[in-house]
Parts: structure tokens; sequence; C-alpha cells
């Protein structure tokens, strides 16, 4: 996935109707759309406008500041670079703004959306696309590598997929759909187009909290919505007055995370119909739904949460799905405990990762994409996550990268050595729990490193929400003969810390 000669659009945008509008706009005009995640700092922003040689880029008014430090760090970039570098792609940047933004006038030059679309060429008609296989969108991915991994879904895997969602969802005609999951992870699961597909009505919030979201459940009689089970957890959170009691029920699609039985069994009291949903950026969106059984019916509700907090099973043409043992690639038994890795294959695979040969490598074996999660096949053929094989911490829903934040942490002059793993947190599911040996000196010299200095540092270097939540101190990491560190003995330490 190196040559890639489509131009790219990237957007830096929370859910708001442009969003949306772009999800269409930028493939019928022959681009690929890369939403960035909005919660990415500057230079991760700019790597990601580096390494897509995005050549425009599209910033709501509310992420100004990060974008113009992101673009200065790109050209300086560029200017630092050899000459034989090739030039910086990026070549205009377009400000979305609405009625609340406090920026009246833009700078010279500068080019407002809405304005774009009023210069626009009256009886457009799209090109055709060559080849069902072209590439619609770009998604970048916090891998287990430092690396950027930038995803590319086709034209025919998001089309699939979204079919398949659609169906295996159920979703009528005309839905109201509520945008609680953000629009840049993974192009909201596929719902940007296929809520246009069943001719629904989007209701974009910017911030989601509790009351806002109970505020458009009510005033729009929202029908569906999707989220990380995070979301769902700020719905429980929330105080009695911000929740009014809903009069039909709402259709949530969660999945992102893994969801607790309990939280499930809670949300489903408020009025809420939850599905259960597994996927990957790297699979277009959701690969398996946890498809509900009549005779589940019967069992008590707590047991009920059990049934739907396991993952699933792979429906209509979302993706072939199994859990092989990676040595011998044979399929595990259905006995709900022999562990393997979960495998997919199909057409909502993505083409692979832009410019990264090493990564494509590893994430394919035998044909099946290696998921980097580990779990079981029930007997009634229903898949269960029990464990990671990949370096990753998913803290709400967002992926993070340990080797990102141990890179951070290495910049610290008093640290030696570290070690970054998932610990529980009772907010976000998981958070990065930061396991550091000092150098020598640093313990002689009896200078005290408080977790604070830490945890600063890691905020002045990383965007906020991979900051580890806990930095535990070793004499040394425990490791094998070659040198790789035992992280599955720092997980289990890191279960028994009581969080911040
Ligand atoms: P998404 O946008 O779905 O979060 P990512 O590519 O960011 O996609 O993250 C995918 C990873 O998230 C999976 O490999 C898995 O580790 C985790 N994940 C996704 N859905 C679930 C789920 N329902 N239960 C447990 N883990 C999940």
């Amino acid at each position: 996935m190196n040559s890639f000669s489509f131009i790219q659009v990237s957007v830096l945008a929370p859910n708001i109707p442009a969003l949306y509008e772009m999800h269409f706009a930028v493939p019928m005009a022959g681009a690929v759309l890369n939403a960035i995640n909005t919660r990415l700092d500057a230079p991760n922003i700019a790597t990601i406008l580096k390494h897509s040689e995005a050549k425009i880029l599209f910033v709501d008014y509310e992420y100004l500041q990060v974008a113009s430090e992101a673009i200065n760090q790109l050209m300086s970039q560029f200017n630092q670079d050899s000459p034989s570098d090739k030039p910086m792609s990026l070549q205009s940047v377009i400000v979305i703004n609405d009625l609340n933004s406090p920026y009246e006038v833009l700078l010279p030059g500068q080019l407002e959306y809405e304005e774009l679309i009023i210069r626009a060429k009256p009886g457009f008609i799209p090109g055709d696309i060559s080849d069902e296989w072209d590439p619609i969108a770009l998604n970048y991915t916090s891998g287990t590598t430092a690396e950027p991994k930038g995803v590319v879904c086709s034209h025919r895997g998001a089309y699939l997929s979204t079919l398949s969602l659609l169906l295996g969802w159920n979703m009528g005609t005309e839905p109201v759909y509520l945008w609680s999951l953000p629009m840049f992870h993974c192009n909201g699961w596929t719902f940007t187009w296929g809520i246009a597909a069943r001719g629904g009505t989007n209701v974009c919030i910017r911030n989601l909290t509790a009351q806002e979201m109970f505020q458009n459940i009510v005033l729009h009689d929202v029908t569906h919505m999707c989220c990380a089970p995070i979301v769902l957890n700020i719905i429980l959170q929330a105080n009695p007055q911000e929740r009014p009691r809903l009069t039909k029920t709402v259709e949530v699609l969660t999945g992102g995370a893994p969801p607790p039985a309990s939280m499930l069994h809670q949300i489903e009291r408020l009025g809420f119909h939850v599905v259960h949903a597994y996927g990957l950026t790297e699979a277009t969106g959701p690969a398996l739904v946890c498809e509900w059984q009549e005779q589940w019916n019967q069992l008590p509700g707590n047991i009920q949460a059990e049934m739907k907090s396991r993952q699933g099973i792979n429906i209509l043409t979302l993706a072939d799905v199994d859990v092989k043992n990676m040595d011998t690639m044979k399929s595990v038994p259905w006995d709900g405990k022999t562990m393997g890795e979960i495998v997919l294959r199909g057409s909502s695979i993505m083409k692979g990762y832009l410019k990264n040969d090493k990564a494509n490598s590893e994430a394919f074996k035998d044909g099946w994409f290696v998921t980097g999660d580990m779990g079981v096949i029930h007997p009634d053929g229903y898949l269960e996550i029990k464990d990671r094989s990949k370096d990753v911490v998913i803290s709400g829903g967002e992926n993070i990268s340990s080797v990102q934040v141990e890179n951070a942490l290495y910049k610290h002059p008093k640290i030696l050595e570290a070690s970054v793993v998932a610990m529980p947190h009772p907010k976000w599911g998981e958070s990065p729990c930061a396991f550091v040996v000092l150098k020598k000196k640093d313990i002689l010299d009896e200078e005290t490193v408080t977790t604070s200095e830490i945890i600063d540092h890691c905020r002045k270097n990383l965007p906020h929400y991979m900051v580890p939540k806990q930095v535990v101190f070793l004499e040394e990491l425990p490791k094998i003969n070659t040198g790789k560190v035992l992280k599955f003995q720092l997980r289990a330490m890191a279960r028994n810390i009581v969080t911040l």
C-alpha cells in the first residue's frame, strides 16, 4: 500500500454537518477523505498531514489554534528537510465557521467552507469510480508502533460494511440518528453513508454531555445512536434531573471497547436497547455483532447482559471471522475455553496501511488480517474477547499506542527505562499505567522525581488522553533473557493498583 495516487483531503472537525457532507463531497470529487481525530495534539496532527500528503485541510473554527500550530510544525519540518525531499503537499486550508464562531473575519486569503460551496459550479457531475477497490477514506489508528498507521479503506469495503450494518442492525427507513460516535472514528462506523442510504435525519452535537444528548434525544425523537461504552457510562452517571424519562426506546450500537455486562443491564433500564458490536478501523468498522437469540428472552436480566457483552458472530457480509492458534493456523475448538487470535478476512478489510511495509507484512497471515485481539469461541458460535496480544491501551474507546507513551517518557532526562500497559479504570475502562526505572545517578542523588512531575512531562509531550493516570517506580523492569519486557507481569501488577 505504498502507491497511492489519489488526492487526500484532511478535515479536523467535531460532529458537525460539514463533516457529514464531506463524506459525500470528497469521494464524489474523486479524492480520499482523511478525518482526523480531534483529540490529537499539534505534533500528531502534523505527522498525519505529512504522512498522508494531504493537499487540502478543512478546519472547524474550534480547532484553528491546534491546526495552525500543526501547520507551523509541518512547515518547519519541510524547511529543515533535505532539498531532495518532496515539497510540502498541503496547499490550502479552509475554515468551517458557524454562527457561534468568534471568528467573524478570517485572515486574508483564508477561504471559508460555505463560501467555497457558493462558488461551486452548478450542475457538477461526479466522475465514475474506475475501480470499486479504489480508496474512499484514510483513517489513522494508533497501532502497536509509534509510526503512523494510515488505514486505507476502499469504496467496496465501505459499501459492503454500510449495507451489512444496516441489515444487521435492522435499521428501518427514516431513522433519526444522534451523532454520539465521532465521525472521525472509522467514518462513524460507516453510518455517515448509512444514514443517507436509509433517508435518515442526522442530529449533530458538538459536546457529548449527558444533558446535550438527552435534550436532543427528546427534541428530535432520536431512534438510533452508536457509541463507545464510555458514552453509556456518561449517561449512567448523569444527574437524574438531566435524564428525562424516555417515552420511546432508543436503539444503541456500542463497541470500540468491551462494555461490562453490568453497564448493559443498567442502561437498558433507562429506555435504551443495546446491540453490542466489535470491530476495528482495519475492518472498516464493526465486523461482529452480538445478535440476539430468541431463547435468551427466558434468561434473567443479568445473564442476558452477560450474553450481550460477548462480541458476537459475523453477520451477512461483514467479514469472515475465526479464532486461530497462530503457530499452527488451526481454528480453536468451540469450547469457550481455548484462546486464540481473532482473525478476519473479506471485502471490508482494509486495502492496507499507507506507506508502511513493515506494518502491512505483519498485519496479514495466510490471507487473514490478524487483529491483535485474543478470544474464545463458545459452543453456540459466539466469540468473546479475553485479552489482547497487541500493545494498545483502549481508553474511553480511543486507542493509545503504549509505544508512543513510552517514547514520551524516555524524553524525560531522569528516566532510564519505561514500559506502559493498560490498567483498569472506573470511568475510561482502561487507562495507561507507566512503569519507570530512574537513572542510577538520580536515585543516588536522592533527587525526588514525583509522579506529578512525570505526568506534567507527559502532558507537554502527548495529547492529554494519552497521559498515564498512574506512574509506578521500579528498580528494574521484569524481562526475559532477550531483554523483552514481560508486559503480562506488568499488566498483572497494574490490575492491583488503585486508580487516580
Ligand atoms: P474502533 O473505532 O472500533 O474503536 P479501533 O481500530 O480504534 O476501532 O480499535 C479497534 C480495537 O478496539 C479492537 O482491535 C479491539 O481491541 C477493541 N474493540 C473494539 N470493539 C470492541 C468490543 N466490542 N469489545 C472489546 N474490544 C473492542
